[in-house]
């Protein structure tokens, strides 16, 4: 199921004509449209004023008026902030008439009037504005949860949204032995740490308070006996950090590396830097990791954390992996693509290098299916103690997920005993953890010094390594840290502290259309293991809450109950393309864990030999090992190397990355509607259709010295393009190492260009049938232009379309259409289409 919880979480993921539209992307158009508004400068005005007040007023008694007014200062400008729709709306949004906030920051006195008059008509002669604006404060602010003290009255005006949660069950804890238990013992308080000790002293002593140091002498033996184990343990219990430092101590190095396998990046660099830490060494020395454009290992390297991807990619420079003596498949539960291939490939290396350790380690209890593929291996469990969780519902669905985790984030922080527990919350990426922090940190420094200082902690790939340190900071007395991440906090990373997770339900999945052979990242309910998974962080220290962000008839009905496999749900092009050039030519026969379907992996050779990937006995043609170095889609890839043919490779990387961002490039605010359009139109003007407008669209941002005015003044999402340009730098960077030319033909040779792109997408070819209608070339399906396509309004109707997708709602749409030659097909795709075609 594509775009999200309908009818639940419905506006987080917006399905239009079909096509998910992420929240993001609507949140950017609103966001632009409040950056045209002339208030921006007032706000900023009211905000200056506001600061100097409190500057002015830090340390000294206000009067009560003083206090209303610059409270409601803040909330006049918190809910200008807030805004998202055009219009004054319910949920407290304010426009600004025109002057209402004052050259030096304060509200017109006369102005203020005609807001509150209309908000408030009839009471406000009774009552004071004052008054009467806090009661309706108060009225909203009944939290749904905990209790609330008498003497944070006066944070009432936090909130106008505040949620209302429901508890329906409380997650069993596990004592010492890993048993559920009613009453699991929170630790002895710590005895304090010897004076003297050094900070590496320190670290020492924690190592042996994790789980896994209880039973280090039980692993090794283990590990001696058996050359195959399956290990299981909680998240946090020290599978990860330790088992390789134990292994490296029993002398395992000296036969050679440990290598560590992590699905994400961040994992393995944070990981390795901990454990550099643990052995008190330098991060690229004894200890290392390697991930995709980064090695950071040396010759000395003996413990070297890497991400899936990469341990696959050594296999094809050292077939055996001599130069390892053990293996550690870790995270295995989260059934990566990568992990799934590898456990194919070490299944097959373990059985002739009788020497070579393999551990497959998991945080879920279902080891069994592990087992049983690795021929019976035996299962080596670490009982984690783990405390009783409460799980919070929301009794109505929640519009929107970041704004609602911000609103619980503050519910917690100003509700619950500030030393009671760090926060952690769940969402899909980069752009909304961003967006999240940015909110709490606006709405918190609105609050002053009234409430306990709030931590902000954002994860995500891209965040500097110091950035991601501080998330392991122990959180200071009378503080309290949230950590805003993606799912690489439900195993992959464990932050001591955490008592309270809201788990927004979404996760960021590759999800392949099979009908469409797309693949793309999209916004998906997680599975009820999943929320199990996370609900979990919250009992790591203490009795903890999780806060789900949905319903409990969600849950139960809309989840799956667990994560499909990603082999499952991917293109199937990528992992012959891999596995071929891995020199794996019998696919059919390949011990995968969980197989995909047959008939996925025929198409899959299908479509690369009609690519011209695969020859006619199914080996990797010179073209096919060029495509296998990118991680594009395989008629994407094709597109990008066939481009050397027609010079064109510097326009069909902006036609490419542009195509492949997924987000929407066009802005069209409804008050502006025309002007955009007209914008739209300029990039159409000259013909090409929409691949050579988005072409046009780039190379003029690029002419702008990629500008963010120019997105302005284009109606262009700025966000959309710095994402193409990101996605262009590494399609670049990859086209290096193959060797290909960055050749340029000018974008007005358009049809090279398109030349080049139907190389690629023949498959998509659609031709204008009596009817004046279109059929697709070899199923002969009616499809039909899709109506934000540049071509839909043409007169004169193209003969041959090509087109980038095909998007399933009333009707069949094509979307990204360009107008090509017929007879280009036998040309370009010689084994797909014949003269009769
Ligand atoms: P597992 O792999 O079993 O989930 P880990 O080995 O990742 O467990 O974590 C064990 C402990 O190590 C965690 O409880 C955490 O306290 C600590 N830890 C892990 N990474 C870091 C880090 N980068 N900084 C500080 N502590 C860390
Ligand atoms: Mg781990």
């Amino acid at each position: 199921r594509e775009g999200g919880l309908e009818g639940d979480v419905g506006e987080s993921v917006k399905q239009e004509d079909g096509v998910s539209v992420s929240l993001s992307g609507l949140r950017e158009q609103s966001r632009q449209a409040y950056l045209e508004k002339r208030e921006a400068r007032e706000l900023e005005l009211l905000e200056q004023a506001i600061r100097d007040e409190e500057e002015l007023f830090s340390g000294q008694e206000m009067t009560e008026r003083e206090r209303k007014d610059l409270a409601m200062r803040k909330e006049i400008l918190r809910m200008a902030k807030n805004r998202g729709g055009e219009e004054e709306d319910d949920a407290g949004g304010y426009r600004l008439p025109d002057g209402f906030i004052d050259e030096d920051g304060m509200i017109n006195k006369e102005k203020k009037e005609s807001v509150l008059t209309s908000r408030y008509k009839d009471d406000v002669e009774e009552k004071g504005e004052m008054e009467l604006w806090q009661e309706e404060q108060t009225k909203k602010s009944q939290m749904g949860f905990g209790k609330k003290k008498k003497d944070e009255k006066e944070y009432d005006f936090v909130f106008d949204d505040a949620i209302d949660f429901v508890v329906t069950e409380t997650k069993k804890g596990k004592n010492k032995k890993g048993k559920e238990s009613d009453d699991v013992k929170p630790d002895e308080p710590e005895e304090p740490v010897a004076k003297g000790l050094t900070d590496h002293e320190k670290i020492l002593v924690g190592r042996k308070k994790l789980p896994v140091f209880a039973y280090r002498d039980e692993f090794l033996e283990a590990v001696a006996e058996h050359q195959v184990l399956i290990m299981v343990g909680e998240t946090g219990s020290g599978k990860t950090t330790q088992t390789p430092q134990y292994l490296h101590e029993a002398g395992y190095s000296k036969l050679g590396k440990i290598a560590c396998t992590q699905p994400r990046r961040v994992a393995a660099m944070s990981v390795a830097a901990r454990v550099a830490q643990e052995m008190n060494v330098k991060l690229g020395n004894e200890v290392g990791y390697s991930i995709r454009f980064e090695d950071c290992t040396s010759p000395k390297t003996i413990v070297q954390y890497m991400t899936d991807g990469m341990l696959l990619r050594s296999f094809l420079t050292e077939p055996d992996l001599k130069s390892y003596s053990c293996l550690i498949i870790d995270e295995a539960h989260e059934r990566t693509l990568h992990t799934d291939i590898l456990f194919g490939l070490v299944k097959d290396i373990v059985r002739f290098r009788k020497d070579l350790k393999l551990i497959i380690s998991s945080a879920t209890l279902d080891a069994e299916k592990f087992s049983s593929y690795l021929d019976d291996a035996p299962i080596f469990m670490i009982p984690g103690r783990m405390f009783p969780v409460d799980i919070l519902y929301c009794k109505q669905p929640e519009a929107d997920y970041v704004d609602a985790a911000v609103v619980t984030t503050l519910q917690i922080h100003i509700s619950q005993d500030i030393d009671s527990g760090d926060i952690l919350i769940f969402l899909t990426g980069q752009e909304e953890i961003e967006q999240c922090a940015e909110t709490l940190t606006m709405r918190t420094k609105g609050l002053g010094a009234r409430i306990p200082e709030l931590i902000i902690c954002p994860v995500y790939a891209n965040l500097p390594a110091d950035q991601q340190a501080r998330i392991f900071m122990k959180t200071p007395p009378n503080s309290r840290k949230v950590v805003i991440a993606t799912n690489i906090a439900e195993t992959s990373l464990t932050i001591d502290g955490v008592c309270y997770v809201i788990d927004s339900g979404f996760a960021k999945q590759k999800s392949y259309n099979p009908k469409t052979s797309m693949e793309s990242l999209v916004v998906t309910p997680i599975s009820q293991a999943a929320a199990n998974q996370r609900s979990g962080r919250a009992g790591r220290t203490a009795p903890g809450k999780c806060f789900r962000l949905f319903t409990a008839w969600s849950f139960k009905n809309e989840l799956e109950a667990n994560t499909i496999p990603e082999i499952q749900r991917t293109n199937m092009g990528n992992v012959v393309l891999q596995l071929k050039a891995l020199g794996i030519n019998d696919l059919l026969s390949f011990d995968f864990m969980d197989p995909p379907p047959a008939e996925c992996l025929m198409r899959a050779f299908e479509n690369l030999y009609a690519l011209g990937a695969l020859n006619d006995r199914g080996e990797l043609t010179k073209l096919g090992r060029k495509m296998a170095e990118f991680p594009l889609e395989p008629m994407l890839s094709k597109s990008v190397i066939i481009a050397e043919k027609y010079g064109c490779v510097k326009e069909v990387l902006s036609m490419v990355s542009m195509l492949s961002i997924g987000a929407s490039v066009f802005y069209r605010p409804k008050d502006k509607a025309v002007h955009a359009d007209t914008a739209r139109l300029n990039f159409a003007r000259g013909g090409g259709g929409d691949q050579i407008s988005l072409l046009r669209c780039y190379t003029e941002w690029e002419d702008s010295g990629f500008q963010t005015q120019w997105c302005f003044e284009n109606y262009v999402q700025s966000k959309s393009m710095k994402k193409a340009r990101d996605v262009r730098e590494q399609i670049a960077g990859l086209c290096e190492r193959v060797e290909l030319e960055e050749t340029s033909c000018g974008v007005s040779d358009f049809e090279k260009v398109l030349k080049a792109f139907t190389a690629g997408f023949f498959f998509n070819v659609s031709k204008l049938a009596r009817s004046g209608d279109y059929t697709t070339v070899k199923a002969r399906h009616t499809v039909y232009i899709h109506p934000s396509s540049c071509m839909a309004k043409d007169e004169i109707p193209a003969d041959f379309l090509v087109y980038f997708e095909l998007a399933f709602t009333t009707k069949e749409y094509m979307r990204q259409v360009a107008p090509i030659k017929g007879e280009w097909l036998t040309e370009l795709a010689p084994h797909f289409y014949n003269e009769a075609d």
